[in-house]
Parts: C-alpha cells; structure tokens; sequence
C-alpha cells in the first residue's frame, strides 16, 4: 500500500479544508419578517411564500 512520502503540513491541511464550511447555501433575508430562510421555499418564521401561503403562527 502507498504511504505519503511526507507529513502533511499543517497549511496544506487548513488550506484543503477551507472548502468544508457548516452552513447550507441558498439563504435569503425573508422579505416579509427579514428572517433567514431557505430560498424559494416559504419562510419558517411567518409562514409566508409571495404574499400568503401556510396558515400564519
Ligand atoms: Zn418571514
């Protein structure tokens, strides 16, 4: 089995890294409560999608 010829520095490993990132895209402010949410997809916090949608909470 191959080995590597030599340790990984520890740039090299948190440059590679940078691309692993926790938060999911395609967040948008809510343009009715500025809440963030999912795009294209009705707000959790007021329930609304292009004016009203989901019975309000
Ligand atoms: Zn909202």
């Amino acid at each position: 089995m191959a080995v590597p010829f030599r340790r990984t520095s520890k740039t090299a490993k948190r440059k590679r890294r940078t691309h692993f990132k926790l938060e999911v895209p395609g967040m948008t402010a809510c343009p009715n409560c500025g809440e963030m949410k999912l795009a294209h997809r009705v707000c959790k916090a007021c329930g609304t999608y292009k004016g009203k949608e989901v019975v309000s909470k």
